[in-house]
């Protein structure tokens, strides 16, 4: 089938052998759009794993899934992507879906951080620490000389 991330590749050939672990996205896009796909194929647990560590106890997997299940997705548009350093990196998007008949879009600004060679998702829902508390990601950073200091 076709990807649903609307690479124009095969499912097979693109985002599957990340759902399956069996690959690690190399770039913050391709996390971004396994992560869309993920949603669209209701694989909560992979929107979980691909979340910041500290942040993954604190999502509420419920209203996730339930967002999943009611949303009907019509596509996903990759806008921009900037690296931020080396460690650090924006997506825009619009993810498309379906209300009422009309086809709406949902646009984002991700923010996504790179611990040990591994991209991850910085959720800006969840409660962040302080500006001058420890960044979520590990770093040891204060979190606004780190991630906090791309979210807006
Ligand atoms: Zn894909
Ligand atoms: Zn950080």
């Amino acid at each position: 089938m076709p990807c649903p991330c609307q690479s124009h590749q095969a499912y097979g050939d693109c985002c599957q052998p990340f759902h399956l672990g069996h690959q690690t996205p190399q770039t913050a896009e391709q996390l971004m759009r396994s992560r869309y796909c993920a949603y669209t194929l209701k694989n909560i647990p992979y929107i979980v794993a691909t979340t910041v560590p500290s942040q993954q106890l604190l999502l509420d997997v419920d209203a996730m899934t339930q967002w999943a299940e009611s949303t009907q997705w019509a596509g996903l548009e990759v806008l921009s992507h900037r690296p931020l350093g080396k460690l650090h990196s924006l997506v825009e998007f619009n993810a498309f879906f379906i209300e009422e008949d009309e086809c709406k879009a949902h646009h984002e600004h991700s923010l996504f951080v790179n611990i040990h060679d591994k991209w991850y998702f910085v959720d800006p829902t969840v409660s962040l620490p302080t500006q001058k508390q420890p960044c979520v990601c590990g770093s040891g950073k204060k979190f606004k000389h780190c991630c906090g200091a791309y979210l807006a």
